[in-house]
């Protein structure tokens, strides 16, 4: 799910300002023996997110309440903003109450617009190959997740999927990374974390998490934006090292 947060909000303004130099990644893959992905931005693209939050479901708020579209948007971002980094925002049962719309059906309606990101699923395929735990790390509600992973098959690639609300609390939390090491059982200076996130890449490295990396290009319909302190990539290709072997002719 998309998030309100003031990170967000921070790195808007920086992007439409110019942004940051991209930091490149310097992973040595010999360090590291568990990678948690985040889903929404990182391997799915954040499109869906941001047109349903955004768009569709002001367009059924207005609707709903014959209000114009902009007034039901305005009204609707300062709800979300109201909830940001917390669990409710990714509660599509609080969703569905507080707006009086059915928010699983109508994400069902448009599930055409879910996709995942290029080069994810040759990123898998080597973290597999690589021998490397893997987990999905993710603040969507549990009704999202299944929405998801039916629509994209990513689900079997991973050792484990966590949900932020079968730890209690979100990943911008502190408290979320040691609550997942205690259910994960990873050593956490031979972890990496992958997030489009800021504010989760500063709870995990907070808690100390060892090898982290910035998704700087969430939306395909966005411009890339990188963060001014932690390793970015726009596709997961760049992780993938090459290996120089040329195949004889
Ligand atoms: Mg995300």
């Amino acid at each position: 799910m998309c998030t309100y947060n003031q990170t967000d909000k921070q790195m808007k303004t920086i992007c439409e300002h110019g942004q940051p130099e991209k930091i490149f990644p310097t992973l040595q893959w010999d360090d590291i023996d568990t990678v948690l992905l985040d889903m929404d931005g990182t391997l799915l693209d954040k499109h869906f997110d941001d047109y349903f939050w955004e768009q569709y479901v002001p367009e059924h708020y207005s609707l709903k309440h014959d209000i114009p579209i902009e007034q039901a948007r305005e009204k609707l971002l300062a709800l979300y903003r109201d909830v940001e980094d917390t669990l409710d925002w990714t509660d599509l049962n609080y969703w569905s109450h507080e707006l009086g719309l059915d928010i699983p059906e109508l994400k069902m309606r448009i599930n055409h617009l879910i996709g995942v990101h290029p080069y994810v699923i040759e990123f898998l395929e080597f973290c597999l190959t690589m021998r490397k735990k893997l987990f999905l790390i993710t603040n969507a509600h549990s009704g999202t997740l299944s929405i998801k992973l039916e629509k994209t098959s990513i689900g079997p690639w991973f050792d484990r999927i966590v949900c932020a609300e079968e730890i209690g609390v979100a990943k911008e939390s502190v408290e979320f990374w040691q609550r997942l090491e205690e259910t994960l059982g990873f050593d956490k200076t031979r972890t990496l974390l992958a997030d489009d996130t800021e504010k989760v890449l500063a709870a995990a490295e907070s808690y100390g998490l060892g090898h982290l990396i910035f998704v700087a290009k969430p939306s395909s319909r966005k411009q890339v934006c990188y963060s001014s302190k932690y390793p970015a990539i726009e596709f997961f290709k760049e992780l993938i090292p090459r290996t120089g072997t040329l195949i004889p002719g």
